[in-house]
């Protein structure tokens, strides 16, 4: 499995990575954007998925930098 992380203080609100997947990434309430299915702590979204293709493309067109992908 692959960790996927979206630090949602440092979210620009850009909406690149809702433009690559709306089914995978939404706005939340507060304008930030959130992943489908995701764990919230703090502000920190965490999702653990089998393919994280669509999550690097996301990651890569990040304007705040925030979306890390965890591949162990
Ligand atoms: S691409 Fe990054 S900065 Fe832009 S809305 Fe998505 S999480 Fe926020």
């Amino acid at each position: 499995m692959v960790e996927i992380v979206l630090e949602r203080d440092d979210c620009t609100s850009c909406g690149n990575c809702v433009e690559i997947d709306e089914t995978l990434f939404t706005f939340d309430s507060d304008d930030k954007a959130t992943m489908v299915g995701a764990q919230r702590d703090d502000d920190m979204d965490e999702l653990e998925v089998e393919d994280a293709s669509i999550y690097q493309q996301a990651a890569d067109a990040c304007s705040g930098e925030c979306i890390e992908v965890y591949d162990d």
